[in-house]
């Protein structure tokens, strides 16, 4: 059996980077990724440009200071000075505005003393003074962001100041979520006797739109070969992720991963060492990345962070973080615990500790059918295969930050 780092490593030698693309209004960008260098079609500042309001004026004009200006005009944001300034005059000019020919500086209006149309300088001014020099910021062609940039609100004040709208994205990974049993119900439904009201659907479909993707269908399928067969196949088609839960152990009902070989799947993985959730389920069918997650919530939602995550890191255009990236460090202030020979898995809370390291208190857990655990968990402790942890020990953790609603 391969350990969680293993397996993630071989499922990364299978997932291919993005590359159908869209364009889309940049008002709609928003987290998505770029697929092509953005350059400016204009240099930012576009022209000679006064950071303060005050006057604008030839620095050799104030070189003799106290010096006395006249005051020729103005010049303010949107409507130019339009003639040229001579030695020993100067313009009113406001943030903004653009300096006007034959200045190179501006004094604020604080340090100026004005009366009717001169103003007074009391000190020399240094040229450029409160002067934003054309294309200082960006120069136009030059690339501001290449391809694979994940877009945030900063960065689209940046797009918009490069003219850049629509924008060419990677299109959305596609994703289709599909659980599987007879006993599965919706939350709207009373369960009858045997029944449960299913919830991994809810999860994936949060779970993978946090990253940016886009769920075509979110469905429970019955444990039968006919109908795994086809829901499959309908998901295969217009999906570039395909992730099930359920079905995948070695009961008699568990139908899922031979249904995949069916649709010619190729399968890749069958388990790993980890609890919860030892039968993964991983194949590839050409471009497209078939997960089948165990059916038990807990082990649904650890595979998706040891591998979904990742898989739709790739697909989207991200390098994806590897195991040992994930994990942190963190004192243990439960129990000696110790794992068998698969890496163990523990929800707990993580507090920061009084000299800032981070402490991990255990939860009451009662398994890997126990979401209710696992939703209040900040954190996995993870005990090593054939490992154990103590009291007051530093242990590594999977922080669990985005699932808890209320960390
Ligand atoms: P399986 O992986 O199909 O053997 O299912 C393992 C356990 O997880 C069983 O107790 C199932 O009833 C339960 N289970 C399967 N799918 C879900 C689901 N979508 N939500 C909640 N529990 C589930
Ligand atoms: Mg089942």
């Amino acid at each position: 059996m391969v350990t969680p780092g293993e397996a993630l490593a071989r499922i990364l030698e299978h997932i291919p980077a993005p590359d159908a693309t869209e364009r889309v209004p940049l008002s709609e960008a928003h987290g998505r990724r770029l697929a092509v260098p953005v350059r400016s079609d204009v240099d930012l500042p576009p022209f000679e440009k006064s950071m303060m309001d005050g006057f604008a004026l030839a620095s050799a004009s104030a070189a003799q200071a106290p010096a006395r200006l006249r005051i020729r005009g103005e010049s303010r944001a949107g409507a130019p000075f339009a003639g040229s300034v001579p030695a020993g005059e100067c313009v009113e000019i406001f943030t903004g505005a653009e300096l006007p020919e034959g200045c190179d500086a501006v004094e604020m209006i604080e340090n100026v003393r004005r009366d009717d149309a001169w103003i007074e300088l009391e000190r020399p001014v240094a040229r450029g003074q409160h002067v934003s020099h054309t294309s200082e910021i960006l120069a136009a062609g030059r690339v501001v962001y290449s391809p694979r940039r994940r877009l945030g609100a900063a960065d689209l004040s940046v797009l918009a100041s490069c003219g850049c709208d629509p924008v060419e994205v990677f299109r959305r990974v596609r994703v289709s979520i599909l659980t599987t049993g007879d006993e599965l119900v919706t939350p709207r439904q009373t369960p009858a006797r045997g029944q449960i009201r299913e919830g991994n659907t809810y999860f994936l479909a949060a779970a993978c739109a946090e990253l940016g993707a886009a769920i075509v269908r979110s469905a429970i399928v019955p444990d039968q070969p006919a109908a795994l067969e086809s829901a499959f196949r309908a998901a295969l088609e217009d999906s570039d992720v395909l992730v099930t839960t359920g079905g995948v152990s070695v009961g008699k009902y568990d139908l899922v991963g031979a249904a995949f070989e069916r649709l010619g799947v190729e399968p890749i993985l069958h388990k790993v060492a980890v609890k919860p959730g030892k039968p993964i389920w991983f194949g590839m069918r050409e471009r497209t990345p078939v997960f089948g997650l165990p059916g038990n919530p807990v082990s649904t939602l650890l595979g998706f962070e040891l591998f979904v995550r990742a898989a739709l890191a790739r697909l989207a255009g991200d390098e994806p973080e590897l195991e040992r990236e994930r994990l942190r460090r963190g004192r243990w202030l439960g129990p000696p615990e110790r794992s068998g020979d698969r890496q163990n898995n523990l929800p707990a809370l993580c507090r920061s500790g009084a000299d800032g390291v981070a402490e991990l208190e255990p939860l009451a857990y009662r398994g890997s059918a126990d979401i209710v655990a696992a939703a209040r968990a900040h954190a996995l402790v993870v005990i090593p295969a054939l490992g154990q942890i103590r009291p007051g020990e530093m242990v590594e953790y999977r922080p669990l930050g985005s699932y808890v609603g209320n960390a």
